[in-house]
């Protein structure tokens, strides 16, 4: 008899756990909630083709991603191109992508600008990270650039994303994150590349369940999980719709939510997982006809304009079930206390259409083709200053259960790369 491995959450990590354990020869039985896996990665019909339901890009050193789609043959279907970055301040859109366009940025001074310039070197040459954890982000962003290269370039950045909380971001965080995407740019002149997967994280999604079912593995959707037991031997998971038996299990929702399915689980841990604080998103998607931002991403420094960007996604993947209209996203990342989360698809739209006018002189709502908006109560988790000391281990009070949070992906930020290696790394160590 092989041993079953109950899994919660088809998202990507819950996923890649089911491809790891299936090629170990387990059973796997994942329960996902939605019509579908791929959680915040699953894809959504969009124009001719099908879309991810929040833009993924690929940078050039995730290995983590690289070598698995090699590993399932699907490295010919990642496709890399230039891209361009612009920062919109006070009005105007400045070019944003590497040093040059740094000496033409007006909104700092000569000196500020070099200051900026000098600031990204920890960003390449601090390897230990481990001393940053403790440091607040704008400590450590201030003593680096000075107070007027944070107010400009990164406390915008921090306060879209944290809102009132920024501050407890821990500068480990930001380190790890500005490395990621800083180590895509590259060449003289410095030039951004980023990645994607022919076909979205969908191919990706589909090589896997094809392999885990060929496994004999059940990827079961519309099966939320309502309860989960500790038996004497193994676990008993209450779905909506059934109750299955499981040898072992592995928890990939996010940790408050494993607390609430799991009321019998010791009381302390139970209040260390519900604890994780966690941002909601919403994202509108709009396709339209000509134009929409003048590059592939555009930060934006007003407060007003509520969401972290313009993400022109048609710039770096040119799906051709597109049909030449230009496609972007834009993420509103939200504490779930603010009104925003309670408002209908159509306000958010209309709020998110109103500042793109404001913003491209020439794009016109009239222009719209298709728009769909998308919204997730656990999109981010809140990292806060000495997180490593209370980082989430695999291991769960209950032995054979184990949990994958993505609070645990640090000081990197939660991401398709981490999710491969969290997974791999449970797999191997713990079965
Ligand atoms: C706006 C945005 C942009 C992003 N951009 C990028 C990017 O460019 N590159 C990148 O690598 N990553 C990016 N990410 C992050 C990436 O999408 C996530 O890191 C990844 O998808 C997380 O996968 P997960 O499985 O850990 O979590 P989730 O995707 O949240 O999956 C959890 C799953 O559990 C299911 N579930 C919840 N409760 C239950 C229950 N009771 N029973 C059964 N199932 C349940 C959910 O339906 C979901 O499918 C982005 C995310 C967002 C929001």
């Amino acid at each position: 008899m092989r041993t079953e491995v109950g899994i919660v959450g088809g998202g990507f990590t819950g996923l890649c756990c089911a491809y790891y354990l299936s090629r170990k020869n387990y059973h796997v039985v994942l329960f996902e909630k939605e019509a579908g896996p791929g959680g915040l990665a699953r894809p959504v019909p969009f124009l001719d083709t099908e879309i991810d339901r929040y833009y993924h890009f690929i940078c050039r050193f995730d290995s983590c991603l690289l070598a698995f789609v090699n590993e399932l043959e699907l490295g010919g279907a990642v496709k890399w191109r230039r891209t361009d970055m612009d920062y919109h301040v006070k009005g105007r859109l400045y070019p944003f992508t590497d040093p040059q366009d740094l000496l033409g940025f007006k909104p700092l001074s000569l000196w500020n600008r070099f200051r900026f310039g000098v600031s990204m070197l920890p960003f390449f040459l601090l390897s230990d990270w481990r001393s940053l954890d403790t440091i607040p982000n704008d400590a450590w962003l201030i003593r680096w650039g000075g107070q007027k290269v944070y107010d400009i370039i990164w406390k915008p950045l921090m306060v879209k994303k944290y809102h009132h909380r920024h501050r407890e971001i821990p500068a480990a965080w930001v380190w790890g994150r500005t490395r990621r995407r800083s180590r895509s740019r590259h060449g003289f002149p410095r030039r951004e590349v980023l990645g994607y997967i022919e076909g979205g994280t969908k191919t990706i999604i589909d090589r896997i369940t094809r392999l885990v079912r060929s496994h004999d593995g059940e990827l079961l959707d519309n099966q939320p999980v309502v309860d989960i037991r500790k038996l004497e031997d193994g676990f008993e998971i209450r779905t909506t719709n059934e109750v299955r038996r499981v040898d072992r299990l592995i928890s990939t929702i996010p940790a408050p939510l494993t607390a609430d399915l799991a009321p019998s689980l010791p009381e302390d841990y139970r209040r260390r997982l519900s604890e994780l604080e966690y941002l909601a998103v919403i994202c509108p998607i709009i396709a339209v006809d000509g134009q929409i931002a003048r590059n592939y991403w555009t930060n934006i420094y007003e407060t007003e304009i509520p969401y972290l960007g313009v993400i022109e996604f048609s710039r770096l993947n040119p799906d051709p079930g597109f049909q030449g209209k230009s496609v972007a996203y834009m993420p509103f990342y939200i504490w779930p206390e603010d009104d925003l989360w309670s408002a209908s698809d159509e306000t958010v739209l209309s709020i998110a259409i109103k500042h793109l006018e404001q913003m491209f002189p020439w794009f016109r709502s009239g222009q719209i083709r298709e728009s769909l908006v998308h919204r997730d109560r656990y999109s981010q988790p809140l990292i806060q200053t000495g997180h490593l000391h209370r980082m989430l281990p695999f291991e769960t009070p209950w032995e054979g259960m184990y949990i994958l949070d993505s609070s645990m992906i640090y000081p990197e930020d939660r991401g398709l790369n981490n999710c491969i290696r969290l997974a791999g790394k449970l797999v191997s160590s713990h079965f």
